[in-house]
């Protein structure tokens, strides 16, 4: 459901998968996954390694090609093969454990270059948009350090200024904090709580179950390419239905 302008409506499906599969030859990853997060919601996936958490959020912007399902993306159908990907690409914010930020760029111009080749902005537009983010992630100070300069958590949230400055319709978060050191992460949480704060639609694999549990509306569990259960985090995290999660939670917690 979309509105005139093409932003999808508050209550509407802004990423909806069903009956997803993938499979890398013999492998299958995903054995039927069905997912809707409506906008404005934060949904966590938490699972162990090796459930199928990234392939799901690489199915969601086409990065994996799905082996059969459908995957509707503000209700956009993206594994139509008629579908101009990377127009629904540039409305989703993508995030990695990793944060891929150019070593030979500054915070400032990491945050601009895309802006200006995949949206044509001009350098002093795409430069108040950059400054405005890096501000949203507390690092306005930073504009002129370059990667190296900066802590793994300054890092991670340049990576995700560098998201918003796209602006996206919804976010996928990969582990965002996974290879943060421990001091770090509290930061990179406190940036993701503000956006889910001010509204953003965001899907967030993460093993950190405080934010799973405080920010999240809902909370997935995938085992083995399948999800186990699912529902608002009290149940989820707090008083969980499977044994499979309870074994798992016992883990992380
Ligand atoms: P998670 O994020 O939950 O740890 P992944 O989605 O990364 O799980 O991986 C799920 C399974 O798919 C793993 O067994 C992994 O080795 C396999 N896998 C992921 N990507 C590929 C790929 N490109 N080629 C082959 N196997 C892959
Ligand atoms: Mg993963």
């Amino acid at each position: 459901m979309t509105g005139a302008g093409g932003m999808v409506q508050d209550g509407a499906a802004a990423i909806e998968v069903k009956a997803l599969h993938k499979s890398f030859g013999a492998l299958e990853v995903l054995r039927g996954i069905d997912i809707t997060v409506r906008r404005g919601e934060v949904v966590c996936v938490i699972g162990p390694s090796g459930s199928g958490k990234s392939t799901l959020l690489r199915c969601v912007n086409l990065l994996e090609e799905p082996t059969s399902g459908t995957v509707r993306v503000a209700g956009v159908e993206v594994t139509d093969p008629d579908v101009d990907i990377d127009r629904v690409r540039r409305r989703i914010g993508m995030v990695f454990q990793a944060f891929n930020l150019f070593p030979h760029l500054s915070a400032l111009g990491n945050l601009t270059i895309a802006q200006r080749r995949v949206l044509g902005r001009s350098r002093p537009e795409a430069e108040e948009v950059a400054r405005r983010n890096l501000r949203r992630v507390g690092l306005a100070e930073k504009e002129d350090s370059y990667p190296a300069r900066l802590s793994g958590g300054q890092q991670q949230r340049v990576a995700i200024a560098r998201a918003l400055s796209m602006g996206p319709e919804l976010m996928l978060f990969d582990e965002p904090t996974s290879a943060l050191d421990p001091e770090l992460v509290g930061d990179v949480l406190a940036v993701m709580r503000g956006l889910a704060d001010e509204g953003m639609t965001m899907l967030v694999v993460t093993h950190e179950m405080s934010f799973a549990r405080e920010v999240a509306d809902r909370v997935i569990f995938m085992d083995g390419g399948a999800v186990v259960e699912e529902g608002p985090p009290e149940q989820v995290v707090t008083d969980p239905r499977h044994a499979r999660t309870r074994a798992f939670l016992a883990r992380v917690l």
